[in-house]
């Protein structure tokens, strides 16, 4: 199918799992709009979900689409060990949690020796996503002692959150290098860092992986939230991970983070996913609710790049219908919304956010207005490392941004990218040649016809990355 039909600016991440992976259901999912499938290495072995990898480009080519792989690494997650049995814990009941292989029959195993260290004696412990939460009232050399608060049955590996504690764990764990060489080695395009706390812990594992490869900074502790400049300078995108987040923070705190973040990577041209339970509900229903479509808009209103399908798509019952809802709604808000009015918003922000404005500032926010101003079907953006395509995106213009560039890394990251369509062209010792070029690709993917006007950007002296400096208006 040509690019250019049904195009949704607004993209769509898929965690893939057990219900996502067989042949036809990954072929389906695809050809329903995924732009960016996502592994989370907390689920599972490397070697599992290795062959995932293999088997998402193989379809992505048939379909001639660009399907970026992110894998996230768990980072400093914190769970219960095994249990010999799910534990029922009592509203009252007196706990104690001690490192897994030390624990005694009745205690509380945890995968952190150092965890009795880390509390205080006012610290909350949250389990499985908060719905168990025990009051600490003491530490003993390596063992926490505590009242359950709010009681549940606890089974082996939930997660377990310290909300306020600062934990000491590395932000790259033993797991995490292991995962992290696996997804290297079958070509993941991104890497999903969780917990992050500092701008050092994205340091820590840009220095572990090739140039190419995008860092994605996920947003799920209060730490990074008071942190987040600093954070989305170190990043090459950013996820609003609501799930933790919402445990981490009173929940009632995220929506308002959620806009917080989403508004500063808009005005850095920084790509930013919004994550968590946002068809829940499909993983058993057909459906999802009226709330789960109004959360979907309502992050599309708030300036999200992309929109993420977690368990929904992972181990649910509905997988494609999931994808084809997120689908649905995008294209509703983007058919209906007035764009006219966030494009001011977003140049403001913009120029405000600047600083002092660079060359490529100047090209994209003037390529933003000339496409709206002339009509143009499409912008055509030569980029190198996709530097200027997501400087046009961040002006959110009213046209689709063709991102056309030599490297396949380059059009994979701009799936990411709102409102960008990634294309590769063979390298041309001209612009005239690449204009040449993106003549022939634009037509065979439908997106111009005879007699069109188009923008298009480019750098010159040709095909060295961050020197757009060309802005001009040619007719097909
Ligand atoms: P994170 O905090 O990184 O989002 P998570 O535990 O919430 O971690 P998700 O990736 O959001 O995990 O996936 C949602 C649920 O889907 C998980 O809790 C898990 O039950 C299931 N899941 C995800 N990936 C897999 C997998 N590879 N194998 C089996 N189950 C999976
Ligand atoms: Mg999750
Ligand atoms: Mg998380």
């Amino acid at each position: 199918m040509p690019q250019g039909q049904g195009f949704r600016r607004t993209k769509i991440v898929a965690t893939l799992g057990p219900a996502s992976t067989s042949e036809r259901v990954l072929t389906d999912i695809i050809r329903a709009g995924v732009d960016v499938v996502r592994i989370n290495s907390s689920h599972g072995q490397p070697a599992s979900w290795a062959p995932w990898m293999d088997q998402v480009r193989e379809i992505a080519a048939q379909q001639g689409r660009y399907v970026a792989i992110l894998v996230d690494l768990q980072g400093p997650r914190i769970r219960v060990g095994a249990l010999p049995e799910p534990l029922e814990l009592l509203k009252g009941a007196s706990v104690v949690f001690a490192p897994e292989g030390e624990a005694q029959p009745g205690e509380i195993p945890t995968t952190y020796g150092a965890l009795a260290q880390d509390l205080q004696p006012d610290s909350c412990i949250l389990l499985d996503d908060g719905l168990i939460a025990v009051d600490v009232t003491g530490v003993a050399e390596n063992r926490a002692h505590g009242v359950v608060l709010h009681g549940g049955v606890l089974r082996s590996h939930k997660g377990i959150n310290l909300p306020g504690v600062q934990v000491s764990a590395p932000a790259v764990t033993e797991t995490d290098r292991r995962s992290l060489a696996v997804a290297l080695e079958h070509g993941a395009d991104m890497i999903g860092v969780s917990f992050v706390r500092r701008a050092d812990d994205l340091e820590a594992v840009r220095a572990l992986v090739q140039s190419h490869v995008q860092v994605v900074a996920k947003i799920e502790k209060a730490a990074a939230l008071d942190d987040l400049e600093r954070i989305l300078e170190a990043s090459d995108a950013l996820m609003v991970a609501r799930g933790d987040l919402g445990v981490e923070l009173p929940y009632e705190e995220v929506p308002l983070a959620q806009k917080r973040v989403i508004a500063l990577a808009n005005r850095r041209a920084r790509p930013v996913i919004t994550a968590t339970q946002m068809l829940e509900s499909m993983v058993h229903k057909p459906r999802p609710t009226r709330a789960e479509a109004s959360d979907v808009a309502n992050a599309i209103l708030d300036g999200t790049d992309a929109v993420m399908l977690s368990a929904e798509t992972a181990v649910g019952e509905y997988p494609v219908e999931a994808v084809q809802a997120m689908a649905r709604i995008i294209s509703e808000m983007e058919r209906s919304v007035s764009i006219e009015r966030q494009p001011q918003r977003r140049r403001s922000d913009a120029q405000a956010a600047l600083g002092t404005p660079t060359v490529a500032d100047a090209i994209a926010f003037a390529t933003s207005v000339a496409a709206e101003l002339l009509a143009v079907p499409v912008i055509v953006c030569f980029t190198k490392s996709g530097f200027t395509a997501r400087r046009i995106a961040a002006h959110r213009p009213a046209v689709p941004i063709v991102g056309l560039s030599t490297e396949v890394a380059t059009c994979r990251y701009l799936s990411l990218v709102w409102g960008t369509i990634p294309l590769l062209a063979e390298r041309a010792p001209t612009y005239e040649a690449m204009l040449g070029k993106a003549r022939e690709l634009l037509a065979a993917e439908g997106l111009v016809e005879p007699g069109d006007r188009i923008v298009v950007t480019a750098g010159v002296p040709f095909d060295v990355p961050g020197t757009t400096n060309l802005l001009k208006v040619e007719t097909i």
